[in-house]
């Protein structure tokens, strides 16, 4: 069994030299954040993942969360860790100052939050979806919601969660029927939700559920849903704990992955109905829930990474002790440990190529959230935005999906042994499997990929980041390190293929949009690995310029990784476009009554 060491190299070569801290402590709202501080953020953040979270991981999957008498307990030691966390001061990192949190950019917060998940990413959910909610709340609540709930949510005190679905409303929230019956200065909330993550539980004083429910006579559709802040225990107006709201933790799922986090179906108002506080105006929860869900679907594509690192690092130390066979060309002497198989380097570097550009990405577009929210220039912080909204369905969608095959390799590696439970391989490919299906599945991604972010304004945030990649060419072009001038001409025909099926779903899209849809998916995996290319490739010149002066072995590993990434993955890129562009009909080929 490995232990999860973070990697700490590699996430400050990331947000100091690709991403640019300099950049964002530029910003006089960062103008506190130091270099050193961040390295020492992360120092501490990477103790606390190995030292308190990792040894949980695999008890906690094993023991699973258990739901007795109404009441959900978590694994072992859970609770405890908890109470560390939060007395650490670890929930409040990303939270407002003024109401008790850190305020750290999100370029820093999120590689605290990748090691957390790597570390065990059942325990993680639970501080996520509060962040979620205090970020909703500080936006959107009235200033007494602020101040009741916000500081609580931010200390950990108490946690928070998210409940938009029910049975018959998943991906479609259009079809929600919780209902919420105005009752004086509160409301009174009638459903069931499924799937609630963290919905009940021991290891907060207060849980405070946002929950999506219709007001009589509201309109049917999306536009017809609200937002109610509902809590475990009503609060009283001095802020101490009242009585039990009416909610009910009916059962818990039993699942593939992520075992140690309780997934609840709540009941709300089984009996006189649950109180609920609206937040903001009535009809406008969809929008409001949105800012909790790109803060949430950054989050989980974070956790793809957070699970792609973790399985690596544990293939590598397989792959370093197991001994099997002889080297190619060996007569005699001593077995090998595998990693001396040239099948197997190439599994381990496909697996670490992959994580790189997957941070790589997930970063920049923690780095361009911090610079819409921050940036003093009111042009600069809108461009900023199109590329977060733009970058978030791919940071969601293909980190999500690259994860589980970054496990699935891993498994790959450890032979029989990644098939049995033993080794703790396996957990990895069954908790990576929920990434690509919670906050929007792949599907839907890709909807909001090709329709909001690309259809809608026709391409013009698109065209910008790949004319940014043209850019690296020239740079490509004047190496004299034949590692980095090597991705020269992958990258350009990789780029030439993305741009080639932009163009393609920015003319289509408006003619036939279900063409699009059936082509979206390969096409934001197309868009995944190309930019994940372009960043590798930018890697790669960064760190040829810093060969002798820094770590210099850290920098031959950085460049080697990227000229494999361009000549093992980036020629994917002219097969995705192929599909995205030739492949619509035959998709729809086929009736419904055909299958
Ligand atoms: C472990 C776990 C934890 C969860 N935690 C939470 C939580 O805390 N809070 C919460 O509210 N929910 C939570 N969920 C619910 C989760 O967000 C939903 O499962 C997810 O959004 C998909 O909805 P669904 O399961 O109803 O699938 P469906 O919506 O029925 O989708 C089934 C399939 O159809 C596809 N599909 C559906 N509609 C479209 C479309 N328009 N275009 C293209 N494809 C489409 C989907 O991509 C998918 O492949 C959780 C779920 C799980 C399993």
């Amino acid at each position: 069994m490995s232990t999860y060491a973070a990697p700490l190299q590699d996430m400050q070569f990331v947000i100091k030299e690709l991403v640019g801290l300099a950049d964002i402590t530029a910003m006089p709202a960062c103008a506190e954040v130091t270099s050193d501080m961040v390295d020492a953020v992360l120092g501490e953040a990477g103790k606390f993942a190995a030292q308190v979270l990792d040894p949980l991981n695999r008890s906690g999957d094993q023991q699973g969360a258990r739901l007795v008498d109404g009441k959900v307990t978590p694994p072992q030691g859970f609770k405890e860790a908890y109470k560390q966390f939060i007395a650490a001061g670890w929930n409040s990192v990303s939270g407002p100052t003024e109401f008790g949190g850190q305020a750290l950019p999100r370029v820093v917060a999120m590689p605290v939050q990748e090691m957390w998940n790597s570390a065990n990413l059942a325990f993680c959910l639970c501080p996520m979806l509060t962040a979620g909610v205090f970020e909703a709340l500080a936006q959107r609540g009235t200033p007494e919601q602020q101040k009741r709930y916000v500081p609580r949510l931010i200390s950990g005190e108490w946690s928070g969660t998210m409940n938009l679905t029910e049975p018959q409303a998943g991906s479609d929230l259009s079809a929600v029927r919780t209902r919420a019956i105005p009752q004086g200065d509160h409301y009174l909330i009638h459903g069931t939700k499924i799937f609630i993550t963290w919905g009940e539980h021991d290891m907060s004083q207060n849980i405070v559920h946002l929950v999506l429910a219709r007001t009589p006579g509201a309109p049917e559709d999306v536009k017809g849903i609200s937002l109610f802040v509902v809590p475990k225990f009503l609060v009283n107006p001095d802020g101490s704990l009242g009585e039990r709201n009416d909610i009910k933790c009916v059962s818990i799922e039993h699942k593939l992955g992520i075992r140690a986090s309780p997934t609840c179906v709540l009941a709300y108002g089984d009996g006189k109905g649950a109180v609920g506080y609206l937040v903001g105006q009535e009809n406008r929860g969809i929008e409001y829930m949105f800012i909790m869900m790109n803060y949430a679907r950054l989050g989980v594509g974070i956790e793809g990474v957070a699970l792609a690192e973790r399985a690596y690092q544990h293939a590598r130390e397989y792959a370093k002790t197991r001994v099997q066979g002889r080297a190619i060309g060996q007569k005699g002497g001593d077995r090998v440990t595998i990693i001396h198989h040239p099948d197997v380097k190439r599994m381990l570097l496909t697996m670490k190529a992959q994580v790189e550009a997957m941070r790589a990405i997930a970063y920049l577009a923690s780095a361009a959230l911090d610079k819409s929210r921050h940036h003093p220039d009111d042009k600069e912080r809108r461009r900023n935005q199109a590329l977060f909204d733009f970058l978030i369905p791919i940071v969601k969608g293909w980190c999500t999906e690259q994860s589980i095959e970054v496990a699935s390799t891993g498994v790959q590696i450890h032979g029989g042994m990644g098939f049995v439970e033993e080794t703790g391989a396996a957990q990895y490919l069954r908790d990576a499997r929920i990434t690509a299906i919670y906050e929007g599945t792949t599907g839907i991604q890709a909807a909001d990929l090709v329709g909001r972010k690309i259809g809608f304004e026709k391409g013009t945030t698109a065209f910008a980041v790949i004319e940014e990649m043209r850019s690296l060419d020239a740079e490509l072009a004047r190496s004299r390190n034949p590692d980095v001038a090597a991705q020269r001409e992958n990258l350009k025909r990789a780029v030439d293929s993305v741009a080639v099926a932009t163009q393609w779903v920015v003319d289509t899209f408006p003619k036939d949009p279900n063409a699009v849809a059936a082509v979206s998916v390969p096409f934001l995996k197309l868009w995944g690995a190309v930019a994940g290319g372009w960043l590798m490739a930018r890697a790669a010149l960064i760190a040829d310029s810093k060969l002798g002066t820094g770590d210099s072995d850290f920098c031959r590993a950085k460049i080697a990784t990227a000229r494999f990434y361009a000549e093992h993955i980036l020629p994917q890129a002219a097969g995705l476009s192929s599909e995205v562009v030739n492949g619509a009909s035959s998709v729809l080929a086929l009736s419904e009554a055909q299958f």
